[in-house]
């Protein structure tokens, strides 16, 4: 999710990564659970806070980035680890509405309903299990997050009434490109989306 905060974070050239964009159906990939907590994966989380932080975010899915794993960083770690490892939501709780946007999907700006309160579990980067309760900003950013993972966009979730501005913006950008078949725009079922409605 991007904020519109302004940024003075320092940016190291080497550590950017490159963002994909909606229609590019890499983000509709379910993202595989990361097996061990080993290997560049602190590496590639320090990268991900860093391209966040360039792209005035305050939180990116692995996916984003191009990796298929169950990643998310936020810009919140006064409340939470920054790096969330496998995160699954335990329970929620209660309603809001907040006007999200997503780095995939620059300037855009639509009102989603989602639980108020989450309970997560996840990993750190340093392996241990991270139990958390979150609300507010945290929980939204998480949830936004976490949908990314399974191949989920927030206009996915935008209520009938946005749908019709958002569709027609959205089919401008991607229009003569692969992008144009999103499930978003053909209405296509999305196996993530209807589970959870399940
Ligand atoms: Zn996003």
């Amino acid at each position: 999710m991007p904020t519109r905060r302004p940024s003075d974070d320092v940016t190291l050239d080497e550590a950017l990564m490159p963002l994909r964009y909606f229609g590019d159906q890499f983000l509709r990939r379910q993202a595989a659970e990361v097996a061990d907590i080993s290997g560049d994966l602190a590496a590639f989380g320090q990268k991900m806070l860093v391209t966040m932080d360039h792209e005035v975010g305050i939180g990116l899915a692995a996916p984003q980035v191009g990796r298929s794993i169950r990643m998310l960083v936020h810009g919140l770690p006064d409340e939470a680890p920054a790096v969330l490892i496998n995160p699954v939501i335990v329970e929620s709780r209660g309603e809001s509405v907040y006007q999200e946007g997503c780095l995939s999907i620059p300037g855009l700006y639509v009102d989603v309903v989602r639980p108020e309160e989450i309970h997560l579990r996840a990993w750190g980067l340093d392996g241990e299990e991270i139990d958390l309760d979150a609300d507010g900003l945290l929980a939204r950013v998480c949830q936004h997050e976490m949908d990314h993972l399974d191949g989920l966009l927030f206009v996915d979730r935008i209520g009938v009434e946005d749908r019709i501005a958002t569709e027609a913006e959205l089919r401008k950008r991607v229009s003569g490109t692969l992008g144009s078949s999103d499930p978003f725009l053909t209405g296509k079922a999305i196996k993530a989306l209807l589970r959870k409605h399940a």
